[in-house]
């Protein structure tokens, strides 16, 4: 792509990717904040507010990431930074039990019913390594099944077709994780049944658990067709199997109840991160008492965290889920809806083939006509269209996740003035999109 190809400057963002280059490995503590897809320098953002982010430049964007999910009240929410700061004030690590945590957890078992005991932990790449372990301890089994597109966070035998970063960089394996790692992994299309029937029927009794994002948004969104998530739990019941149902980015989001709260099916392990930290590192495993049951102290299966259940962390996410009320998800829900509609005219309008694959207010745009169903047909969007639209927005002043395999996410912070930047945007973007070549 020609340097044209981004019509304004960044000095200053550039200024600190070339200083963090030197320290970190690619400039950045997560790949696909390094602009690797789109090109372009990564935008360094010094502060947030409400729906917007200012960068190192003093340029403001409306922001449709939302820090991959957790920030849905918007940024420095002052109810939640008031939370935070009391907190602080008497301290920021114990490494004791503390009353918040107990709070919390008692937030997430009162609105998922199917969360009976839940542990915290500090990332969601914690939560899912931990409850495979206790999947696999549980039941006395080793192998997993996992979907091609869909991200568990950064766990070694995880990582076998997964989708965000993995995704964004089409790195097809990872360097560093061993056969033996990933050799107990069995790796399936998304939303195809008979593929899991398929995969039970050639290793009876060898599988602990079955692992999915509820709704995944790793591979761009994909909706689960109706009667998937409720198969893979029968599947797993009839063979003896855990199924674990990953809401680390659908959690306390698509609903007051996650994903759980839209269609209804009972896991037996679930997992959860993002909205439930409030912007700090908390995240959490749970489920089935009896299975939970086995976790240490209470049985044999290890897992631990010196930082597990930080107090400042957890009145953050405390915060949060206190002002997630009923009122705050329609408020969500309708500007994810609105802010579609706009896109959908303006792509349209430009006679650019796409479509806007919903998970309740949970969106993506795919660079070609629906719908998307699998990671193989996410993958074969134009993906270079979604970088000359990406360019034109945030040069419009929208900052969008910069990759075609993301969701983007919008708070209840959102509001006119900030969709009203969105629309301001879309009509060049589109532009950019349909005369973007390959
Ligand atoms: N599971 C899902 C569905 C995710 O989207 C992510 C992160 O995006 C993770 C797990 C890993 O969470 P973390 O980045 O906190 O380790």
């Amino acid at each position: 792509m020609s340097e044209l190809a981004y019509p304004y400057e960044a000095p200053a963002s550039q200024a600190l990717f070339d200083r963090a280059a030197a320290v970190t490995p690619g400039g950045v503590n997560s790949p696909v904040r390094a602009f690797g897809a789109v090109g372009g320098t990564p935008r360094f953002m010094v502060s947030g507010d409400g729906p917007y982010l200012t960068d190192a430049d003093g340029r403001e964007y409306v922001d449709l990431v939302c820090s991959w999910g957790p920030m849905i009240l918007g940024h420095a929410h002052p109810e939640v930074i008031a939370a935070i700061q009391e907190a602080v004030g008497r301290g920021t690590s114990f490494g004791t039990p503390a009353e918040g945590e107990v709070a919390l957890a008692e937030a997430m078992v009162e609105r998922v019913a199917p969360l009976e005991q839940v542990r915290l932990v500090s990332s969601g790449t914690e939560a899912t390594m931990s409850a495979i372990r206790l999947a696999r301890g549980f039941t006395r089994r080793t192998k997993v099944i996992k979907f091609a597109g869909c991200y568990h966070g950064h766990v070694d035998s995880l990582l076998a077709s997964a989708g965000s970063g993995v995704a964004t960089f089409a790195l097809p394996d990872t360097p560093g994780v061993t056969g033996a790692q990933a050799s107990d992994t069995i790796v399936l299309p998304y939303n195809d049944l008979d593929a899991v029937h398929a995969a039970f029927a050639a290793h009876p009794g060898e599988i602990a658990c079955v692992i999915t994002e509820a709704a995944p948004g790793n591979m761009g969104v994909v909706t689960p067709l109706p009667g998937f998530n409720q198969g893979l739990k029968d599947a797993c019941a009839a063979d003896g199997a855990l199924f674990i149902s990953d809401e680390v980015m659908t959690g306390f989001r698509t609903s007051r109840a996650g994903w759980y709260g839209v269609e209804g099916v009972v896991p037996d392990l679930m997992t959860f991160g993002k909205v439930m930290g409030g912007g700090f590192p908390a995240a959490a495993f749970g489920g089935r008492a009896d299975v939970m049951a086995h976790l240490a102290p209470a049985g044999p299966v290890y897992q631990a965290g010196t930082l597990s259940g930080n107090p400042v962390a957890t009145a953050a996410g405390l915060a949060q889920l206190r002002l997630l009320d009923d009122a705050a998800y329609a408020r969500i829900d309708a500007v994810s809806a609105e802010i579609q509609a706009l896109i959908t005219e303006a792509l349209s309008k430009e006679g650019v083939a796409h479509t806007v694959q919903t998970a309740s207010n949970m969106f993506s745009v795919f660079f070609t006509d629906g719908p998307v169903r699998d990671y193989a047909e996410a993958k074969a969007q134009e993906s270079y269209r979604f970088t000359a639209f990406f360019h034109a927005m945030l040069a419009g002043g929208v900052y969008l996740p910069p990759s075609s395999f993301e969701s983007w996410f919008v708070s209840t912070a959102h509001d006119e003035r900030a969709v009203q930047r969105i629309a301001d945007a879309l009509p060049a973007a589109a532009r950019a999109a349909a005369e973007a070549t390959a």
